[in-house]
């Protein structure tokens, strides 16, 4: 008797060619996600099975395999030669000693003597003469033992069903840029595009000496935090020091949040097209502050030439992405509270509705092309 993973797949948009592809990524982000964990990955009609891992890794296993977008659910399962002798010890393991239960059989192997009832009964007769607190409910059981007669001759026998990350594999969809911030709502962004099966660079700018070194490694944890979720990714570091030095001597500082935005904007496609990068992703939400009215979200979209940018959280509530920001483990980092560049030089009253006429003709008192230059000079790339 062997304990075994089945690591089962949503096939909802599997068809045709498009099934090969994802279960290829599928298992190699898994490989990823338990690398340095012994362990077998083999696939049997349609799921995966985890075998040969040391028993006392199973829990560490079963949590690295909740963050694989792709994966539908998990189990826990004990794998024996398909007899009714063997499936029963294995049952009378993974069954509970009171309560209301029933015994549910998925028989794939036709030529097994007993069909899925026959089974079931067989097994649930037994279960119930060994355990005398146990009794059938098979319209609400409080466990249920699952028999899956497979194929090739061996049976799984599991008790309970974890619910996997959903999803598309991470790799399927593409390759995006991510502006990450130190806040809450950029992590948050990253994870749900990573879940649409999109692979993720990022990109953060400082200003640095204005901001420090702990604003700096905040950005990196939350980074990691997201290469949780999808086999490691790189992280690239630009500094707009000089830019906000120069808004600010130049440029009425009212401006100052929204010419800066222009300069991400335009530095982020850059970095994006020098790393394959097929589009941009923020954060942003509508309304939320002055810079993601819509008029500030059209001028920092506007000097975007080339790639469309996602903004995954636009119709979010903040309550509803702090929700989102816990249950992936980043709330309790990004609310460290460490400057961010954008409230360097920050005005008392920033422009709410900026006209683009008027934000182009404060941008032109900029040299915009040396800046951008000089600032991708400064780029620095961390593998996470
Ligand atoms: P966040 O919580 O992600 O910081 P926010 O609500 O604070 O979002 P802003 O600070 O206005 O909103 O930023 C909007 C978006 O612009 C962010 O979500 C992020 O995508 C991008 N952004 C802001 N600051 C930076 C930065 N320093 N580096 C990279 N991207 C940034
Ligand atoms: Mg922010």
């Amino acid at each position: 008797m062997e304990k075994v993973i089945i690591v089962r797949y949503s096939e909802l948009h599997l068809k045709g060619k498009n099934r090969g592809y994802f279960e290829r990524v599928l298992i190699i982000n898994m490989e990823k996600a338990l690398k340095g964990l012994k362990h077998e990955i083999k696939r049997q009609s349609g799921r995966y099975l985890v075998e040969c891992f040391e028993e006392i890794e199973t829990d560490e296993i079963i949590s690295r395999l909740k963050k694989v977008f792709g994966i539908h659910s998990l189990s826990v399962a004990l794998k024996v030669d398909s007899n009714v002798e063997n499936i029963y010890s294995a049952a009378e393991k993974v069954c509970f000693d009171s309560g209301k239960f029933k015994v549910e059989t998925h028989r794939a192997d036709k030529t097994f003597p007993l069909n899925s009832l026959e089974l079931s009964a067989e097994i649930g007769g037994r279960l119930l003469s060994k355990f005398k607190n146990l009794s059938v409910d098979v319209h609400k059981p409080q466990f249920t033992v699952n028999i899956d007669v497979r194929e090739n001759g061996t049976s799984l026998i599991f008790n309970e069903f974890f619910k996997g990350a959903g999803g598309m594999p991470v790799g399927t969809s593409g390759k995006g840029m991510l502006l990450i911030s130190g806040g809450i709502d950029s992590p948050v962004a990253g994870h749900m595009i990573l879940k649409r099966g999109m692979q993720l660079s990022c990109l953060h700018f400082h200003s640095y000496p204005y901001t420090n070194l702990q604003a700096r490694d905040k950005v990196i944890e939350l980074a990691k935090v997201l290469a949780g979720y999808s086999g490691g990714l790189k992280l690239n570091i630009v500094s707009v020091t000089h830019i906000q030095e120069e808004i600010h001597k130049k440029c009425n500082g009212e401006f100052m949040v929204t010419l800066l935005r222009r300069f991400m904007m335009r530095i982020a496609e850059r970095v994006a097209e020098k790393c394959g990068a097929q589009c941009l992703i923020t954060g942003e939400s509508l309304g939320q502050v002055a810079s993601q009215t819509v008029e500030g979200i059209t001028s920092s979209n506007s000097v975007v030439k080339n790639l469309p940018v996602l903004r995954p959280l636009c119709g979010f509530d903040k309550d509803e992405i702090i929700e989102r920001s816990r249950d992936i483990g980043a709330y309790e980092i990004s609310i460290q509270p460490y400057e961010d560049c954008c409230t360097v030089f920050l005005p008392k009253h920033p422009v709410i509705k900026p006209s683009l006429k008027s934000i182009i003709e404060e941008e032109s008192k900029l040299d915009v092309d040396a800046l951008l230059e000089e600032a991708l000079k400064t780029l620095e790339v961390l593998t996470l």
